[in-house]
């Protein structure tokens, strides 16, 4: 934390965490320490070696951080804002630890055990809640992510198996997963297939030279006559919904999650500023940086106060996507912006990922993308408030 004169806490100016319960603030407080002490520590060399740090899972699995919110199958059942709190502090360190997570919990266990058969529950959501199993989610195609309705990847009946066909673009985990989800059409309408690594047919191919998310794996998958069970169908679902669901729980999360990489760009900043003596004086001491400051605090605050909103909400079953939208477009516009400030207030060091601003904001340009980019989430606010689908 930055030192300051401040009596408030300028990471968190209306006191949220105030308005933690017990549980919340302890979960808050584990997965802090836990970024502080090991994940810090690790994440600006993966991120500049564009490796993810792998003997992380383990501890990551052992605090109860993948699949949190599931009850039973070993997992943490913990509520919406213990999930959000869990991104914020991830995210902290780096968004490709918090992307890791959101995918492996949102985008797999959550699909698992929504529409999944009893038989699949059991198979894999207790080893991915013990990191043993990686999974990934393959919606986006090369065609265009924005329009999951133009999905190509197919599948066709053959007996009682299917045979899957076509190709996933920008996929977190897509080399590493034992398990992708994966949505394609068939016959009766868009379906989830639970794929295995070792499927012939099943190809994964790492995407590489990525200047974002450099410390998270990102891969194209390609089906060719993959040969999938019936049994390794989701049952539970079929259309758009099924993968749209998914994405609402994961985009919640990174409402919270930009939060993380935001205050951890305030903070050195904070720092930053009056260290720096510049015409006599600390950086920190001039109005015009001050007003930069302060804007960084209004936006964190209005932030944070959109995602505890949204997690009460969403902890009472009210949830409209459309709110997730708004958050999920004012969070990461401002957690971007404040980046993008923040490195330009350090100077010359800004452009060193020996300060993190850098790597938060070249990671902050993938996390505005995924999970529906900004004019996509501002479109679905234009159809909420007019009625009329304009994408
Ligand atoms: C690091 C990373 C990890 C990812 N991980 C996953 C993953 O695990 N699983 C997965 O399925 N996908 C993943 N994605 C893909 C991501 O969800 C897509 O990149 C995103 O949905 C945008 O799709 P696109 O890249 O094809 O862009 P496009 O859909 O081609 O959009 C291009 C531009 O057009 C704009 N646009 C689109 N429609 C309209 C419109 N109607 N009007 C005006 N402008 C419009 C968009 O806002 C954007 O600026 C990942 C992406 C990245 C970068």
């Amino acid at each position: 934390m930055a030192a300051t004169n401040s009596r408030l806490n300028p990471l968190d100016l209306f006191n949220v965490r105030s308005e933690l319960s017990e549980e919340e603030a302890m979960v808050q407080d584990t997965v802090a320490r836990f970024v502080d002490d090991r994940a810090i520590p690790k994440m600006r060399e993966a991120f500049e070696q564009h490796v993810f740090p792998r003997e992380l899972i383990a501890e990551v699995a052992e605090l109860g951080l993948l699949g949190s919110s599931i009850e039973g199958y070993d997992c943490a059942g913990l509520n919406s804002i213990c999930y959000g709190l869990i991104c914020q502090e991830l995210e902290r360190a780096d968004s490709g630890l918090r992307s890791f997570v959101s995918v492996q919990s949102s985008l797999v266990m959550y699909p698992i055990h929504a529409y999944g058969s009893e038989e699949q529950k059991q198979r894999w959501l207790p080893a991915m809640a013990r990191g043993e199993a990686i999974g990934c989610f393959g919606l986006t195609e090369p065609q265009g992510g924005s329009d999951p309705s133009n999905i190509k990847t197919n599948a066709k009946r053959d007996g009682t198996d299917w045979i899957l066909n076509g190709s996933k673009m920008w996929i977190t985990n897509g080399s590493v997963a034992d398990a992708a989800v994966v949505w394609a059409q068939t016959d009766t309408g868009l379906k989830g297939f639970i794929v295995e690594k070792d499927m012939p047919g099943f190809t994964a191919q790492e995407i590489e030279n990525k200047f974002s998310l450099r410390a998270s794996v990102t891969a194209a998958l390609f089906f060719d006559d993959v040969r999938v069970p019936e049994t390794s169908v989701l049952p539970g679902v079929t259309g758009l919904k099924g993968p749209l669901s998914c994405l609402t729980q994961a985009r919640y999360g990174i409402t919270w999650g930009v939060i993380g990489a935001a205050q951890a760009c305030l903070d050195e900043v904070i720092r930053y500023t009056s260290d720096r003596i510049l015409f006599g004086r600390p950086l920190s001491h001039t109005q015009a940086i001050q007003l930069r400051l302060a804007d960084m605090s209004r936006r964190i605050t209005t932030a944070q106060l959109l995602s505890l909103q949204l997690g009460r909400i969403k902890d009472r079953g009210e949830l409209n996507p459309s709110q997730v939208s708004l958050a999920k477009w004012n969070n990461c516009r401002a957690a971007l912006d404040i980046a993008r400030d923040a490195r330009d207030i350090l100077g010359a060091s800004g452009i060193s990922a020996e300060y993190v601003p850098i790597r938060h904001m070249l990671n902050l340009e993938s996390v505005i993308t995924y999970e529906g980019t900004e004019t996509i989430h501002q479109l679905v606010i234009g159809k909420e408030l007019t009625g009329v689908n304009a994408f």
